[in-house]
């Protein structure tokens, strides 16, 4: 990969918090993102996936630097974010922009649409009203609103015209990066693929870079170029998008990806329940973080925490079983 085609480049970010716990115990820390990296290229998207609590928001909030890691490096461009004045690192974060989850609570309900779209220009440029204006109009065609609405309130759109308002603010800036963290799942199945067609459309149309969040695979099928899974803050796979559906590795990403719901009949795979719930990264377990809920889990997994190799097909994978050749690539369509 040309190094001119990246825009994005993490590398061991981390994010640890320190928790009282109480009058006479002593802090603890939680790893809420332990050492993510990752490249992103300029027009492609990464998806980051795993269960509610796996960290991956607060990689989203880091990358445009809402929070700070503890450690590690993000660069945008070559330039490293974290080393950079604040004056500079101001210009640099509005070439990274997040669209949250939830478009009912992310828009000012006493705010105009217009209003709300022409906040970051009034922030961060020089433009004058009527070119603020302009610029909002021209963003609501571009996403499928009617520009007879600029002087309407949140509340009088759908849920999918919300969120189209929200990415319309996102794109105010001319970003070249949209963290884009469940920007699908409080919609109805069929809107959502209205929004993420919309989203597709944008990213040609402006050559855009996406970190997509999604705690469903489904979802990022189709979007995605390279899929992250992450478990307890920590990846524990990660390749290309056809890898990753086609032949997960990873017992967790196996059991995400069975999970989830396949209409076509040879894209059908073994179901693995997924059993108990994801471990409080208050007290992590010891070894592999996912022993406890793994059918091909032994002694070395409860002891040992595994790192992530490079396989010969490319994935990374963190995994003693799929080193020691005990986890078999799950095959789509195997029955
Ligand atoms: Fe399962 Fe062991 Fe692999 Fe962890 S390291 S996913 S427990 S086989």
């Amino acid at each position: 990969m040309s190094q001119s085609n990246l825009i994005l480049k993490a590398e061991n970010l981390k994010q640890h918090y320190q928790v009282k716990q109480g009058l006479f115990k002593p802090d603890a820390v939680v790893k809420a993102v332990d050492g993510v990296s990752f490249t992103l290229e300029k027009g492609k998207t990464l998806a980051v996936v795993g269960e509610s609590g796996c960290g991956k928001s607060t990689l989203g909030r880091m990358l445009t630097m809402i929070e700070t890691p503890t450690e590690g490096r993000l660069a945008c461009e070559g330039e490293d974010l974290l080393t950079l004045t604040k004056a500079a690192q101001q210009t640099l974060r509005q070439k990274i922009q997040i669209i949250f989850q939830n478009p009912y609570g992310s828009l000012n309900p006493r705010k105009k649409i217009g209003d709300i779209l022409e906040e970051p220009l009034v922030i961060n440029t020089p433009l004058n009203k009527a070119e603020r204006k302009r610029k909002a109009l021209a963003m609501m065609e571009k996403v499928g609103l009617k520009t007879e609405h600029y002087d309407r309130y949140p509340h009088m759109f759908s849920g999918g015209q919300r969120q189209r308002i929200a990415i319309a603010r996102g794109l105010m800036l001319d970003p070249q990066v949209i963290v884009a963290d469940e920007p699908v799942s409080a919609l109805d199945v069929s809107v959502q693929a209205q929004v993420l067609n919309l989203m597709m459309d944008l990213q040609n149309e402006f050559g855009l870079s996406y970190v997509f969040i999604s705690h469903d695979l489904s979802v990022v099928e189709h979007i995605a170029d390279d899929v992250m899974v992450m478990y307890l803050g920590k990846v524990v796979e990660q390749g290309s998008a056809k890898q990753l559906f086609e032949t997960p590795r990873h017992p967790y990403t196996q059991a995400l990806l069975s999970s989830t719901p396949q209409l076509s009949p040879e894209k059908r795979r073994k179901r693995i329940k997924l059993e108990g719930e994801l471990p409080s990264p208050l007290n992590p377990p010891s070894g592999c973080a996912f022993h406890g809920r793994c059918q091909f889990a032994n002694e070395r997994c409860k002891q040992e925490t595994p790192v992530l190799r490079r396989e010969e097909s490319g994935q990374l994978i963190a995994c003693h079983g799929v080193e020691e050749g005990r986890v078999e690539a799950l095959v789509a369509g195997a029955a």
